[in-house]
């Protein structure tokens, strides 16, 4: 039978290339998204694959969320937490709502989601728990105190968590991307992508979500039940944590 996964923020960007490549690996996925229904919508209709709305920085939103795709779906077997946010601000100028949301989203949404499904893994002795972390988690980034901050704290959690979900069948690990061509990413400014991020990547060139993607496939599979509290660093060579 089919495991079941599920991808937080998984109807754009990196997630909705997870979410595709999941399914197409011969997983169950549920989608889940924050508030942008015509994406989500969009992405349901092109991919068949079933969206859930929620935010994981509420703990019991996702509480609900999860009891949904459990019911649709079947218990999470794999959770991948890639739901994040930026709220890009040089310190002296950051407010105390940047701060908080960026750390509500990227590090206590990732606390409430695994929270949510931990039981159901410890109880089926098997689990994966997947978390997108960021090379300036690893590294730090100007203008991203915030950002820098949760993203490292999800680190410091893959590994705490790694340790007491051994035992049970658990894994837990985590994957940096460095510079990915999402729209985001895509949208700075030709100029600014080409003559100053590119050059500080060694391939040459922005990563692709499908690459990012096709790490997760390999971690959430049988075959690397002996990879736990581990880090895949995917960012074409540009920082060797
Ligand atoms: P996008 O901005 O393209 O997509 C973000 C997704 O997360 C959307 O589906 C969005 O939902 C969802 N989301 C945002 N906030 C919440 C929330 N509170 N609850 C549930 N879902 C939420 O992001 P990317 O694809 O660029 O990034 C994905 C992950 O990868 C993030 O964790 C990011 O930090 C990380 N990353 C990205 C890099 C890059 O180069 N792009 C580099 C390194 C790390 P909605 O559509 O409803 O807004």
């Amino acid at each position: 039978m089919a495991r079941t996964a599920l991808v937080t923020g998984g109807t754009r960007g990196i997630g909705a290339a997870i979410s595709v490549a999941l399914r197409d690996a011969g997983y169950d996925v549920a989608a889940n998204y924050a508030g942008n229904d015509e994406a989500a919508k969009k992405f349901a209709d092109e991919t068949g694959i079933k969206v859930f709305k929620w935010s994981v920085a509420d703990y019991d939103a996702c509480k609900d969320g999860i009891a949904k795709v459990a019911e649709a779906l079947g218990p999470v077997e794999v959770l991948v937490n890639n739901a994040g946010i930026t709220r890009d601000a040089m310190f002296h100028r950051m407010t105390p709502d940047q701060w908080r949301e960026v750390i509500d989203t990227n590090l206590t949404g990732v606390f409430n989601m695994t929270h949510c499904v931990w039981g159901a893994m410890r109880d089926a002795k098997f689990g994966r728990v997947v978390n997108i972390s960021s090379i300036n988690g690893q590294k730090g980034q100007a203008g991203q105190a915030n950002y820098s901050a949760a993203k490292a704290g999800d680190l410091g959690f893959t590994k705490a968590l790694a340790q007491e979900g051994a035992r049970a069948g658990i894994t837990v690990n985590a994957i940096c991307p460095g510079y990915i061509g999402t729209e985001m990413v895509r949208a700075i400014d030709e100029k600014v992508l080409n003559e100053r991020i590119i050059p500080q990547i060694p391939v040459g060139r922005l990563g692709e979500p499908e690459e990012i993607a096709r790490c997760v496939v390999f971690l959430a599979g049988e075959d690397a039940g002996f990879i736990t509290g581990s880090t895949i660093s995917a960012n074409g060579g540009q920082y060797f944590a």
